[in-house]
Protein backbone atom coordinates (compact mmCIF):
# COMPACT_ATOMS: atom_id res chain seq x y z
CA UNK A 1 0.00 0.00 0.00
CA UNK A 2 2.61 2.68 0.90
CA UNK A 3 4.83 1.59 -2.05
CA UNK A 4 1.26 2.13 -4.46
CA UNK A 5 1.25 5.92 -2.41
CA UNK A 6 4.65 5.94 -3.43
CA UNK A 7 4.59 5.69 -7.01
CA UNK A 8 1.59 7.78 -7.10
CA UNK A 9 4.02 10.65 -5.38
CA UNK A 10 6.66 10.11 -7.35
CA UNK A 11 4.75 10.42 -11.08
CA UNK A 12 3.20 13.54 -9.62
CA UNK A 13 7.45 14.67 -9.01
CA UNK A 14 8.19 14.29 -12.25
CA UNK A 15 5.54 17.06 -13.57
CA UNK A 16 6.88 19.28 -10.84
CA UNK A 17 10.44 20.45 -12.09
CA UNK A 18 8.00 21.21 -15.53
CA UNK A 19 5.78 23.03 -13.52
CA UNK A 20 7.91 25.01 -11.66
CA UNK A 21 10.13 26.23 -14.71
CA UNK A 22 6.67 27.44 -16.26
CA UNK A 23 5.56 29.01 -13.32
CA UNK A 24 9.08 30.86 -12.90
CA UNK A 25 9.15 31.79 -16.93
CA UNK A 26 5.50 33.35 -15.96
CA UNK A 27 6.39 35.06 -13.05
CA UNK A 28 10.05 36.64 -15.30
CA UNK A 29 8.13 37.91 -18.29
CA UNK A 30 5.60 39.59 -15.86
CA UNK A 31 8.04 41.69 -14.12
CA UNK A 32 8.40 44.76 -15.27
CA UNK A 33 11.34 47.07 -16.73
CA UNK A 34 14.27 44.93 -18.42
CA UNK A 35 15.16 43.72 -21.57
CA UNK A 36 12.04 41.93 -22.71
CA UNK A 37 13.39 40.32 -25.34
CA UNK A 38 16.30 38.85 -22.92
CA UNK A 39 13.46 37.89 -20.60
CA UNK A 40 11.85 35.92 -22.90
CA UNK A 41 15.27 34.09 -23.77
CA UNK A 42 15.57 33.22 -19.80
CA UNK A 43 11.80 31.99 -19.91
CA UNK A 44 12.03 30.15 -22.52
CA UNK A 45 15.65 28.48 -21.41
CA UNK A 46 13.95 27.80 -18.01
CA UNK A 47 11.17 26.11 -19.78
CA UNK A 48 12.94 23.92 -21.82
CA UNK A 49 14.95 22.97 -18.58
CA UNK A 50 11.92 21.93 -16.98
CA UNK A 51 10.87 19.26 -19.90
CA UNK A 52 14.98 18.13 -19.83
CA UNK A 53 14.17 17.12 -15.99
CA UNK A 54 10.78 15.61 -16.16
CA UNK A 55 12.35 13.52 -18.91
CA UNK A 56 16.12 13.30 -17.57
CA UNK A 57 15.68 9.74 -16.16
CA UNK A 58 14.47 8.21 -19.31
CA UNK A 59 17.16 9.65 -21.37
CA UNK A 60 20.16 9.05 -19.88
CA UNK A 61 18.95 6.16 -17.59
CA UNK A 62 17.91 5.05 -14.41
CA UNK A 63 21.43 4.56 -12.92
CA UNK A 64 22.84 7.97 -14.17
CA UNK A 65 19.87 9.84 -13.37
CA UNK A 66 20.04 9.09 -9.75
CA UNK A 67 23.59 10.84 -9.76
CA UNK A 68 23.74 13.77 -11.93
CA UNK A 69 20.99 16.66 -12.06
CA UNK A 70 19.94 19.11 -15.13
CA UNK A 71 20.19 22.31 -13.21
CA UNK A 72 20.54 25.24 -15.94
CA UNK A 73 20.85 25.15 -19.92
CA UNK A 74 21.85 28.42 -21.33
CA UNK A 75 22.91 28.52 -25.11
CA UNK A 76 22.81 25.05 -25.64
CA UNK A 77 24.58 24.86 -22.95
CA UNK A 78 23.72 22.30 -19.91
CA UNK A 79 24.73 22.40 -16.67
CA UNK A 80 24.69 19.23 -14.38
CA UNK A 81 24.78 18.56 -10.88
CA UNK A 82 27.05 15.14 -10.39
CA UNK A 83 27.08 13.53 -7.14
CA UNK A 84 30.70 12.71 -6.71
CA UNK A 85 33.66 12.31 -8.86
CA UNK A 86 33.56 8.80 -10.03
CA UNK A 87 30.51 9.54 -11.57
CA UNK A 88 32.04 12.37 -13.01
CA UNK A 89 34.61 10.17 -14.58
CA UNK A 90 31.98 7.72 -15.58
CA UNK A 91 30.38 11.29 -17.28
CA UNK A 92 33.12 11.93 -19.55
CA UNK A 93 32.87 8.74 -21.52
CA UNK A 94 29.38 9.18 -21.93
CA UNK A 95 29.40 12.83 -22.71
CA UNK A 96 28.96 12.97 -26.33
CA UNK A 97 26.33 10.03 -26.25
CA UNK A 98 24.30 12.01 -23.71
CA UNK A 99 24.76 15.21 -26.47
CA UNK A 100 23.32 13.05 -29.02
CA UNK A 101 20.55 11.51 -27.17
CA UNK A 102 19.39 14.80 -25.65
CA UNK A 103 19.57 16.03 -29.28
CA UNK A 104 17.88 13.44 -30.78
CA UNK A 105 14.44 13.71 -28.15
CA UNK A 106 14.99 18.11 -27.95
CA UNK A 107 16.37 19.16 -31.53
CA UNK A 108 14.64 22.36 -30.45
CA UNK A 109 17.48 22.94 -27.30
CA UNK A 110 20.44 22.09 -29.94
CA UNK A 111 22.79 21.24 -26.92
CA UNK A 112 26.29 21.10 -27.47
CA UNK A 113 27.95 21.14 -24.33
CA UNK A 114 27.70 19.47 -20.98
CA UNK A 115 29.59 21.14 -18.15
CA UNK A 116 29.33 18.97 -15.45
CA UNK A 117 30.92 19.91 -11.67
CA UNK A 118 30.38 17.72 -8.18
CA UNK A 119 26.96 19.30 -6.70
CA UNK A 120 23.60 18.12 -4.56
CA UNK A 121 21.13 15.66 -6.22
CA UNK A 122 18.01 17.45 -5.21
CA UNK A 123 16.91 14.63 -2.11
CA UNK A 124 13.78 14.15 -3.83
CA UNK A 125 14.79 13.04 -7.44
CA UNK A 126 17.50 10.20 -5.70
CA UNK A 127 14.23 9.55 -2.98
CA UNK A 128 11.93 9.59 -6.24
CA UNK A 129 14.24 7.61 -8.04
CA UNK A 130 15.19 4.89 -5.38
CA UNK A 131 11.80 3.97 -4.36
CA UNK A 132 10.10 3.59 -7.76
CA UNK A 133 12.89 1.26 -9.09
CA UNK A 134 14.74 -0.50 -6.60
CA UNK A 135 13.80 -2.79 -3.88
CA UNK A 136 14.34 -2.17 0.04
CA UNK A 137 17.93 -2.16 0.50
CA UNK A 138 17.33 -3.23 4.14
CA UNK A 139 15.67 -6.37 2.96
CA UNK A 140 18.81 -7.66 1.26
CA UNK A 141 21.30 -10.33 2.80
CA UNK A 142 24.04 -9.07 4.78
CA UNK A 143 27.22 -9.98 3.31
CA UNK A 144 29.88 -10.29 6.48
CA UNK A 145 32.78 -7.99 6.10
CA UNK A 146 36.22 -9.57 6.98
CA UNK A 147 39.49 -8.04 8.21
CA UNK A 148 38.25 -4.44 8.31
CA UNK A 149 38.69 -3.30 11.95
CA UNK A 150 37.26 -0.16 11.45
CA UNK A 151 33.43 -0.55 12.64
CA UNK A 152 32.13 2.08 11.00
CA UNK A 153 33.73 1.30 7.83
CA UNK A 154 32.48 -1.99 8.10
CA UNK A 155 29.11 -1.07 9.00
CA UNK A 156 29.18 1.33 5.67
CA UNK A 157 30.66 -1.64 3.32
CA UNK A 158 28.07 -3.57 4.66
CA UNK A 159 25.42 -1.26 3.38
CA UNK A 160 27.11 -0.28 0.25
CA UNK A 161 27.00 -4.38 -1.03
CA UNK A 162 23.65 -4.53 0.08
CA UNK A 163 22.06 -1.52 -1.78
CA UNK A 164 24.55 -2.72 -4.56
CA UNK A 165 22.24 -5.89 -5.03
CA UNK A 166 18.95 -4.52 -4.41
CA UNK A 167 20.01 -1.94 -7.01
CA UNK A 168 21.05 -5.02 -9.18
CA UNK A 169 17.63 -6.94 -8.42
CA UNK A 170 15.43 -4.00 -9.15
CA UNK A 171 17.25 -2.97 -12.51
CA UNK A 172 16.90 -7.01 -13.55
CA UNK A 173 13.10 -7.10 -12.73
CA UNK A 174 13.46 -3.87 -15.45
CA UNK A 175 14.56 -6.11 -18.01
CA UNK A 176 18.65 -5.21 -17.11
CA UNK A 177 21.39 -7.74 -17.62
CA UNK A 178 24.88 -7.68 -16.02
CA UNK A 179 27.10 -6.40 -18.94
CA UNK A 180 28.90 -9.62 -20.74
CA UNK A 181 31.80 -7.66 -20.88
CA UNK A 182 32.75 -5.83 -18.16
CA UNK A 183 30.49 -7.91 -15.69
CA UNK A 184 29.95 -4.77 -13.19
CA UNK A 185 27.51 -2.35 -15.22
CA UNK A 186 23.49 -3.70 -15.60
CA UNK A 187 22.58 -2.45 -19.09
CA UNK A 188 19.47 -2.87 -21.31
CA UNK A 189 21.26 -2.89 -24.65
CA UNK A 190 20.03 -5.60 -27.07
CA UNK A 191 23.56 -6.54 -27.36
CA UNK A 192 24.18 -6.89 -23.67
CA UNK A 193 27.08 -4.44 -23.50
CA UNK A 194 27.03 -2.05 -21.22
CA UNK A 195 27.22 2.35 -22.51
CA UNK A 196 31.07 2.34 -21.31
CA UNK A 197 32.21 -0.93 -22.60
CA UNK A 198 30.37 -0.22 -25.92
CA UNK A 199 32.04 3.52 -25.95
CA UNK A 200 35.81 1.92 -25.55
CA UNK A 201 35.35 -0.76 -28.30
CA UNK A 202 34.03 2.44 -30.24
CA UNK A 203 36.83 4.69 -29.09
CA UNK A 204 39.60 1.70 -29.88
CA UNK A 205 37.43 1.14 -33.88
CA UNK A 206 37.50 5.18 -34.22
CA UNK A 207 41.36 5.74 -32.92
CA UNK A 208 42.34 3.14 -35.82
CA UNK A 209 39.58 4.71 -38.75
CA UNK A 210 41.13 8.28 -37.78
CA UNK A 211 45.01 6.37 -38.15
CA UNK A 212 44.03 4.85 -41.47
CA UNK A 213 42.27 8.18 -42.42
CA UNK A 214 44.91 10.45 -41.27
CA UNK A 215 47.53 8.59 -43.27
CA UNK A 216 45.72 8.35 -46.77
CA UNK A 217 43.15 11.14 -46.37
CA UNK A 218 42.17 10.31 -49.85
CA UNK A 219 40.60 6.97 -48.73
CA UNK A 220 36.11 6.90 -48.92
CA UNK A 221 34.11 5.36 -47.03
CA UNK A 222 33.70 2.23 -48.69
CA UNK A 223 37.55 1.73 -48.68
CA UNK A 224 37.56 2.27 -45.10
CA UNK A 225 35.38 -0.16 -44.40
CA UNK A 226 36.78 -2.65 -46.45
CA UNK A 227 39.87 -2.81 -44.42
CA UNK A 228 38.00 -3.99 -41.59
CA UNK A 229 37.08 -0.78 -39.74
CA UNK A 230 33.37 -1.41 -38.62
CA UNK A 231 32.36 2.44 -38.38
CA UNK A 232 29.11 4.48 -40.35
CA UNK A 233 29.71 6.75 -42.74
CA UNK A 234 28.54 9.60 -40.56
CA UNK A 235 31.31 8.78 -37.99
CA UNK A 236 33.34 8.34 -40.75
CA UNK A 237 32.22 12.14 -42.15
CA UNK A 238 33.00 13.07 -38.68
CA UNK A 239 36.65 11.73 -38.67
CA UNK A 240 37.31 13.54 -41.78
CA UNK A 241 35.89 16.50 -40.33
CA UNK A 242 37.98 16.58 -37.18
CA UNK A 243 41.51 15.82 -38.95
CA UNK A 244 40.01 19.03 -41.36
CA UNK A 245 39.98 20.93 -38.31
CA UNK A 246 43.60 19.35 -36.77
CA UNK A 247 45.05 20.28 -40.36
CA UNK A 248 43.49 23.54 -40.32
CA UNK A 249 44.69 24.72 -36.97
CA UNK A 250 48.04 23.30 -37.67
CA UNK A 251 48.23 25.39 -40.68
CA UNK A 252 47.47 28.69 -39.46
CA UNK A 253 50.33 28.05 -36.91
CA UNK A 254 52.96 27.03 -39.62
CA UNK A 255 51.92 30.16 -41.55
CA UNK A 256 52.33 32.64 -38.82
CA UNK A 257 55.84 31.10 -38.38
CA UNK A 258 56.47 31.51 -42.27
CA UNK A 259 55.84 34.78 -42.10
CA UNK A 260 58.00 35.70 -39.08
CA UNK A 261 60.56 33.82 -40.38
CA UNK A 262 60.93 31.52 -43.80
CA UNK A 263 62.63 27.73 -42.88
CA UNK A 264 62.81 25.33 -45.30
CA UNK A 265 61.30 22.38 -43.09
CA UNK A 266 58.14 24.37 -41.93
CA UNK A 267 57.59 25.35 -45.60
CA UNK A 268 57.57 22.10 -46.48
CA UNK A 269 55.17 20.74 -43.87
CA UNK A 270 53.20 23.50 -44.08
CA UNK A 271 52.55 22.47 -48.52
CA UNK A 272 51.74 18.94 -47.00
CA UNK A 273 49.14 20.20 -44.42
CA UNK A 274 47.41 22.20 -46.51
CA UNK A 275 48.24 18.93 -49.32
CA UNK A 276 46.25 17.19 -46.74
CA UNK A 277 43.56 19.12 -45.55
CA UNK A 278 42.84 19.46 -49.49
CA UNK A 279 42.33 15.57 -49.81
CA UNK A 280 40.03 15.55 -46.61
CA UNK A 281 37.56 18.03 -48.06
CA UNK A 282 37.79 16.91 -51.41
CA UNK A 283 38.77 13.19 -51.58
CA UNK A 284 41.02 13.97 -54.29
CA UNK A 285 44.57 11.85 -54.59
CA UNK A 286 47.68 13.96 -54.04
CA UNK A 287 48.95 14.13 -56.84
CA UNK A 288 45.70 16.44 -58.42
CA UNK A 289 46.22 19.01 -55.59
CA UNK A 290 47.91 21.94 -56.96
CA UNK A 291 49.04 24.65 -54.68
CA UNK A 292 49.91 27.09 -57.16
CA UNK A 293 45.89 27.30 -58.10
CA UNK A 294 45.31 30.12 -55.89
CA UNK A 295 41.57 30.72 -56.30
CA UNK A 296 41.24 27.01 -55.55
CA UNK A 297 42.99 27.87 -51.94
CA UNK A 298 41.07 30.85 -51.50
CA UNK A 299 38.09 28.13 -51.53
CA UNK A 300 39.27 26.68 -48.70
CA UNK A 301 40.74 29.35 -46.33
CA UNK A 302 42.25 32.75 -48.01
CA UNK A 303 44.60 32.65 -45.24
CA UNK A 304 46.44 29.60 -46.79
CA UNK A 305 47.33 31.35 -49.98
CA UNK A 306 48.75 34.63 -47.98
CA UNK A 307 51.21 31.83 -46.43
CA UNK A 308 51.93 30.34 -49.48
CA UNK A 309 52.54 32.79 -51.93
CA UNK A 310 55.48 34.71 -50.94
CA UNK A 311 57.57 31.41 -50.96
CA UNK A 312 56.24 29.99 -53.93
CA UNK A 313 59.22 30.84 -56.11
CA UNK A 314 58.40 31.86 -59.90
CA UNK A 315 55.30 29.88 -60.29
CA UNK A 316 53.33 32.69 -59.73
ZN1 LIG B 1 30.46 -3.17 -19.58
Amino acid sequence: MENFENNKKSSGQLIKPLQQGLIKAIASLRKDGGDIKKRYVIAKSMLALGRLIATWKDVVGIVLASHTYPYRLIKGKLFLAVSDSQWMQTLTFLRSEIISKLNNVFPDMKITEICARVGVIPEEVKRNIEESIWPDWREEPITEVKGVKDKDLAEGIKRCCQKSSARIKGLTDKGYKLCIICRAVPTRSSDGVCAMCLYKSQESTRLKAMTLISEMPWLTYEEVSESGIELSELEYNHIKEELYNASDSLINELGKDLLIEFDEDTFAQLQKEITRAIILRTGCLPDRVDLSDIQSLEFFDVRWNKYLKPFMGEGD
